[in-house]
């Protein structure tokens, strides 16, 4: 390296050591104040924690695992419609756009974000609730604990530490997911941007996805008074849409509609409640969240998609055979550990053998579980 190289590349790591204490809000996490990480490293050169925190978690093999993995509908269904890993992507891109705008740790954001459903089993919340019933006397199974299990331990990729070993920041966000009720205090708003950006995914994408495999109709949606708002505010710019012209700009101005919502509500409460640090962040409200009128009209679309999507016979007959065949590999391997890869074997004596055999199958894809069902001699099919 030339004398000037050197020099250019030591006023970029200076400029970057000093950028978020330029760019960033006096409320947003600076990575300079990260409270450090479980396994103490070095710094890197020219990336900071929480940008090693992202590239951690896309770097890893249950990040890719998540193209596989239902959302809502299985990938038998076709092409189009959301995977966990394309639900986690568009959350990561809300809840940047929120955490620009409010001048927010955009690294820490984006690491939230892919990391908060690392934890989701195959086949979506049905195979949550098959295998929490399955691990019921070991203390259950969420998803949103499971990704912390996976970035504290399961995850195997550096010689020096288990897991991802993620600063602690990251870990504290993912727990505030876990006791949502009983947290003492407030998480930081990096982590509340992404809680509300997965409500503004979620509630959009599983609606358009139900439209697109016509398990609803668009003037079912219309009746619910999200949409009809949504729908009138299209109007007003394009009156003569149809159909999937109509669906699709509805569907955009959900999106915009929540997202200038939640910004125009957290600057007004972050101005009214005088929020100048992340310690007043900790001890002030939940910032980041809907209006209560808009809270209400999300509550009331979740409700419609509950009873006409996630309970659509068809939907239900998948997550009965999905169930089924989860509970079974479960018994399965339980009665026949030496089955289990030798990684997950190696750990039954420290976590015992249903808690091992859980964490097994809860890193399978869809895929994977069905060819291993088929294996044990279970009817691989879980397609509607
Ligand atoms: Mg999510």
């Amino acid at each position: 390296m030339s004398d000037a190289t050197a020099a250019a590349y030591r006023a970029l790591l200076d400029f970057e050591s000093q950028r978020e204490s330029v760019l960033l809000a006096p409320y947003a996490m600076q990575a300079a104040a990260s409270a450090g990480r479980r396994h103490s490293e070095p710094p890197h050169p020219y990336r900071g924690p929480f940008q090693r925190d992202r590239d951690r978690v896309t770097h890893s093999a249950v990040y890719r695992r998540l193209s596989h993995k239902t959302q809502v509908f299985t990938g038998e269904l076709g092409d189009h419609h959301r995977t966990r890993l394309t639900h986690t992507l568009e959350v990561a891109s809300i809840a940047r756009t929120l955490g620009r705008a409010l001048r927010l740790n955009e690294d820490l954001v984006e690491a939230l974000a892919l990391t908060h459903d690392l934890g989701h089993p195959p086949y979506g919340h049905a195979g949550e609730d098959a295998l929490d019933a399955c691990l019921a006397g070991v203390g259950g199974f969420s998803h949103n604990r499971q990704a912390l299990r996976i970035v504290e331990e399961l995850e195997q990729r550096y010689p020096d530490f288990p897991g991802l070993n993620l600063s602690l920041e990251v870990l504290e966000g993912q727990q505030a997911r876990v006791n949502k009720a009983t947290a003492e205090r407030r998480p930081l708003l990096e982590v509340q941007v992404v809680e509300a950006a997965d409500s503004v995914a979620y509630d959009t994408h599983d609606a358009d996805d139900a439209l697109r495999l016509e398990l609803l109709e668009l003037a079912e949606l219309l009746e619910v008074p999200l949409w009809r708002e949504a729908a009138r505010r299209v109007a007003r710019r394009w009156a003569d849409l149809r159909d999937k012209e109509l669906e699709r700009a509805i569907l955009h101005e959900l999106i915009d509609w929540q997202v200038g919502d939640l910004l125009a509500g957290a600057i007004e409460r972050l101005s009214a409640g005088g929020i100048d640090s992340v310690a007043a962040v900790r001890s002030a409200e939940v910032i980041v969240r809907p209006n209560a009128e808009l809270a209400e009209q999300k509550t009331e679309l979740e409700a419609m998609l509950h009873e006409r999507v996630y309970r659509h016979p068809q939907v239900l007959a998948m997550r009965q055979q999905a169930q089924a065949s989860l509970k079974r590999m479960f018994e399965h391997f339980l009665a026949l550990p030496d089955l289990l890869p030798p990684a997950y074997q190696n750990r039954i004596p420290q976590v015992g053998p249903p808690r091992s055999v859980g964490d097994y199958l809860a890193g399978m894809t869809d895929r994977f579980a069905q060819q291993q069902y088929a294996k044990i001699g279970g009817v691989a099919s879980t397609s509607l």
